[in-house]
């Protein structure tokens, strides 16, 4: 078990451009709150870091395209995010924002600092230049033909694709995402932070370091960078959102926000100390605090390499001891998306499923993708509902409050003897506390998760085979033992399900009536050293379920939901016929459409697709053989409005004569529907016919 000390814990900052989904609290969130959580409860000093990143390129982008300031995206995200943590129990000491004033002066300081000392290099190159906008073109602001695959979407930054890393510059006929012009190339000046002159520290810090105590496929993935060959990277760009470079000659340019988003969880810290009347310091600067960085393993360059020498160029900051990345967690079998709206977005969550929010803090870390990519299914969110959490959790601790009302109106009774299966149970008790730290303190939450599961099933099996339902008819003082050794383990499970299952262990104390000030103890530790949890004679309170279950209707609804995003995406994604050769004016005046009602309608004999239908078009009543044989009944079509092209040359389909056509289009699911787009599911593209 971990000693008493100080802890700057931080969960990645969470990106403004949209809300928070699963993937987000399975990889980050959830971990790092259970991890808070545990090291306050084990006598800790900790501070549990986060906040808002602000300044990332796609967010003024996003504003352009919604044609609002970037300021409106952000306070949208920002509060939406800042909320659903809250209501979700993510019990963030401080949860911050980097556009706040006291995170730009943190960034600048940061940067002087570096820059005073010279840690920097200063690079003058030609970059990709809109002269229509009047802006240097970087990342998202531009695309192009990869040079590598061919793809013709390509970022300035990366090609989704094939996946290489690229510079806007490399691009084969690059075009503004901006303006849509074609970019020049002008001069430019930018600071570079010298990776390659960190090589032999990063070498040093983690490669021979912390080759035992951290997860592999983090320091794999570390190695490999370093492998690579570290080049050094632009710590400025020229943008208009973002934190101004605070020294002269940089107008017109702002922090890179790969260099300012650390700095947030410094500045977060600052704030908070602030509000508490603390010194921020020791929690940066003392050896003795220990530095863990929670986040998903697209950011461990970040957190591993960058950072790091950042931290290192600056000379006065501790190190992290850890960075316990996790892999990507998947919906249903596929990646989740914020852009395709593939997720199970927290907000949403909690208010579909309002007080449910241990069950879903309960399924991501049973199921946390720790060392693989694992998929999150809403079948399996009910098996670990329904056969878990309610079925052995749940009724370990409702027979134990309902027996002890009935028997003894909620007062705890006095054992007698223990026989050998109580002081065997009572022992195993003592032993989880330090098991599960033990998981904890390795960063193997599931794992951990798990354990606390086996102390409701110790319970469980208690109550089975000792049956003092049955024995309470036949021998009362034995009753009351085995009563009071349950009541125990009760105790326990309220005190070690509070990392986990926040909300749940509040209920519980409040059941048992513990936790309060001055009664008892409910330390984390105190369960291996203090011999009675739950004195004789305490009054417990009546109980209500801590958890109910999830019926399949429930899960249906949010498999339809998915559903229907999935097609919705494929609506998207349907190829649009290419535009026809021009047609002149003249073209167009030679053909006669008109309103037209149908009046008659009946089945081509011998002919699956066609009917046969009068059609009355003011100039006339005449014959129309249409194939929509299959889309319509005869008799569903009858009085309908259509538009009809009246001046089409007659043709004969078996036999019958037809003069005109109805215009008709289609819906992504192939259903033919007549031409009334605004009604209709149909997409823009889909052409008349
Ligand atoms: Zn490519």
């Amino acid at each position: 078990m971990s000693t008493t000390g100080r802890y700057t814990i931080t969960a990645a900052l969470p990106y403004t451009n949209g809300p928070i989904h699963i993937g987000h609290l399975a990889g980050v969130y959830v971990p790092a709150d259970i991890y808070s959580r545990y090291l306050r409860m084990t006598g800790n000093d900790v501070a549990f870091i986060c906040g808002s990143d602000e300044h990332g390129a796609a967010i003024p982008m996003r504003a352009k395209k919604e044609g609002v300031s970037p300021q409106v995206i952000i306070d949208k995200y920002h509060q939406i995010i800042k909320q659903s943590f809250h209501d979700f129990g993510i019990s963030f000491d401080n949860y911050s924002r980097t556009s706040a004033a006291v995170h730009h002066e943190t960034a600048s300081d940061f940067f002087k600092k570096l820059y005073n000392d010279g840690k920097f290099i200063e690079e003058t190159s030609e970059q990709l230049y809109d002269p229509e906008a009047e802006q240097f073109l970087a990342d998202r602001f531009v695309i192009g033909t990869c040079p590598k695959c061919g793809h013709e979407e390509a970022y300035g930054d990366q090609c989704e694709k094939c996946g290489s890393s690229l510079n806007a510059t490399d691009l084969i006929n690059p075009k503004s995402t901006i303006s849509g012009s074609e970019p020049i190339l002008k001069q430019t000046k930018h600071w570079f932070l010298p990776l390659d002159q960190y090589e032999d520290f990063l070498k040093e810090w983690v490669l021979v370091g912390h080759k035992k105590d951290w997860k592999t496929n983090v320091y794999g993935q570390i190695k490999s960078w370093i492998d690579d060959g570290l080049r050094p990277r632009a710590v400025t760009r020229d943008l208009d959102w973002g934190i101004p470079v605070p020294v002269a000659g940089a107008e017109g340019k702002v922090l890179y926000v790969w260099f300012d988003a650390p700095i947030g969880y410094i500045s977060s810290t600052k704030e908070w100390a602030e509000r508490e009347g603390k010194d921020w310091e020791p929690y940066w600067k003392d050896k003795n605090t220990k530095l863990v960085h929670f986040i998903g393993k697209d950011n461990i360059v970040f957190h591993c390499i960058i950072f790091p020498s950042m931290l290192k160029a600056e000379g006065s900051y501790i190190l992290p001891e850890n960075v316990p990345a996790n892999e990507f967690l998947n919906l249903e079998g596929n990646k989740l998306s914020t852009s395709k709206n593939w997720a199970v977005w927290l907000h949403e969550y909690l208010e579909e499923f309002p007080d449910k929010q241990d069950v879903l803090r309960y399924a991501l870390t049973a199921n946390a993708p720790e060392t693989k990519d694992n998929d999150f299914t809403w079948k399996d969110f009910q098996a670990r509902n329904n056969n878990e959490l309610v079925a052995i959790f749940g009724n370990f601790i409702n027979r134990v409050i309902v027996l002890t009302n009935k028997y003894y109106n909620g007062i705890v009774p006095s054992p007698s003897t223990f026989s050998e299966i109580d002081q065997k149970v009572l022992a195993e008790l003592k032993a989880y506390p330090a098991v599960i730290a033990s998981s904890i303190d390795r960063y193997r939450f599931r794992e951990a998760s798990q354990e606390l599961l086996n102390v409701a099933r110790l319970g469980n099996k208690y109550l089975a085979d000792e049956e003092p339902w049955k024995l309470v008819k036949t021998d009362e003082e034995r009753t009351k033992t085995i009563m009071y050794v349950a009541l125990q383990i009760a105790s326990a499970l309220a005190t070690l399900s509070e990392p986990f299952l926040p909300f749940t262990s509040t209920k519980l104390k409040s059941m048992l009536n513990i936790g309060l000030e001055g009664t008892v103890a409910t330390e984390w530790n105190a369960i291996a050293t203090t011999e009675v949890l739950l004195p004789s004679s305490h009054q417990i309170e009546k109980g209500t379920l801590l958890f109910s279950k999830i019926e399949d209707t429930e899960i249906q609804k949010q498999l339809d939901k998915l559903e229907a995003t999935k097609k919705a995406n494929e609506a998207e994604n349907k190829v649009v016929e290419p535009q026809k050769e021009t047609a002149t004016f003249e073209d167009f005046t030679k053909l006669d459409i008109r309103v037209g009602t149908i009046i008659e309608a009946e089945k081509m004999p011998k002919a699956k697709k066609l009917l046969v239908l009068k059609v009355n078009t003011g100039i006339n009543i005449r014959t129309i053989v249409s194939g929509i044989a299959e889309h319509f009944s005869p008799e569903e079509i009858v009085g309908k409005k259509v538009t009809v092209l009246v001046n089409l040359a007659p043709r004969k389909l078996r036999g019958v004569e037809s003069e005109g056509m109805i215009l008709m289009t289609e819906t992504p699911e192939g259903k033919l529907v007549f031409l009334n787009p605004d009604e209709d599911n149909v997409s823009p593209g889909a052409i008349v016919s």
